[in-house]
């Protein structure tokens, strides 16, 4: 694969990818795995209760705001990033969240859309009880097969290694899964991308782990830094370790998030803080993307859907100063790189 982009359809030249979403859910289910059994999903999505659903207080219930299961809602929600200028969206639907790779490689044929999928295993109490007693080798022959031969049972194959999930305090099953996917990535020269806890130290804490292991940070991208980090001087020690920063909640407009007790950014201050990495040298440290994984943020159901960073934000951007290059490197240069096997 050295030298290629590996989509759920078969290589393709990495020229051909074009402006890319590096972090995004279409076929995903991330109900905390504790109400799964629940048979009241909550109630449907209206008009009238979207806006408090997808803010997140008050509604007991909510199952179906978790569950991205609905295929054909999934393919015209791709089609319509198109129309908004997308060509391409990193899949990280990984172990535990429910991954559907025959999904995806039907909606990346009917919408044209290029889909890199991702491997792996996502946080702690998401994975499977089994995998608690699982060795390091054996996850990584695991995502270097799901990589080859294909994942989940099917011979679709991953381009990217993640999200790998990572809770703070950093569990043993987690940093088993961390070690794997530094094996094997250094075994097929895949990129790896890492979904941070929720403590603002945690990103470093992996970028140093990763350096410590003699695997290159280059090839490491850190998600969700939008939630997790707040203070500029976190921001650039964090890049000047070479790891890829990922603001990838793009969309997420209110201060309130119910997952921790920060203030998330809109945004508008997201481009600040990516225009602080720039200034210092960063540019080619930042991708971006939205992280859709519930089905309010869908356009289908009242949400911003994949198109908002083609639709909303590069205008954004250009009105505040961000050249052409710099948007250029940011949603295609970056993610070519990253996404080309080393
Ligand atoms: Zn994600």
């Amino acid at each position: 694969m050295k030298g290629k982009i590996q989509t759920v359809l078969g290589p393709i030249e990495p020229a051909e990818l074009g402006r890319t979403l590096m972090h995004e859910h279409v076929l995903c289910d991330i109900r905390p795995p504790s109400t799964r059994a629940d048979n009241d999903l909550g109630p449907e999505i209206t008009l009238e209760n979207v806006w408090q659903l997808n803010y997140g207080r008050g509604i007991k219930r909510a199952g179906r705001k978790y569950m991205l299961d609905l295929e054909d809602i999934a393919a015209r929600e791709v089609a319509m990033m198109k129309h908004d200028g997308g060509e391409a969206i990193v899949e990280l639907t990984c172990g535990g969240l429910s991954p559907d790779p025959e999904g995806l490689r039907r909606i990346a044929r009917g919408t044209g859309v290029h889909l890199v999928m991702g491997c792996g295993y996502y946080v702690n109490d998401y994975q499977d009880a089994k995998n608690h007693g699982r060795a390091v080798d054996d996850f990584a022959r695991e995502m270097i097969g799901q990589i080859r031969h294909g994942a989940w049972g099917t011979d679709v194959r991953a381009g990217m290694i993640g999200e790998i999930g990572c809770s703070a305090p950093w569990t043993d099953t987690e940093k088993r899964v961390m070690r794997a996917a530094l094996l094997a990535a250094a075994e097929t020269g895949a990129a790896i991308n890492v979904h941070p806890g929720r403590d603002p130290d945690q990103p470093q804490e992996v970028a140093d782990f990763v350096r410590a292991a003699g695997h290159p940070t280059e090839r490491i991208v850190i998600s969700h830094i939008d939630r997790t980090i707040f203070d500029e001087p976190r921001l650039l020690r964090l890049a000047e370790s070479d790891v890829t920063i990922e603001f990838d909640l793009f969309g997420q407009e209110a201060s309130y998030y119910g997952l921790s007790d920060i203030d998330m950014p809109n945004d508008a201050t997201r481009l600040k803080l990516i225009r602080a990495l720039i200034d210092q040298g960063h540019l080619d440290r930042v991708v971006i993307s939205h992280d859709i994984c519930y089905r309010t943020r869908l356009a289908s159901f009242g949400g911003h859907g994949y198109g908002h960073i083609f639709r909303n934000v590069v205008p954004m951007m250009l009105k505040r100063g961000y050249s052409e290059d710099e948007i250029d490197a940011i949603l295609v240069r970056n993610p070519r790189r990253l996404l080309t096997f080393a």
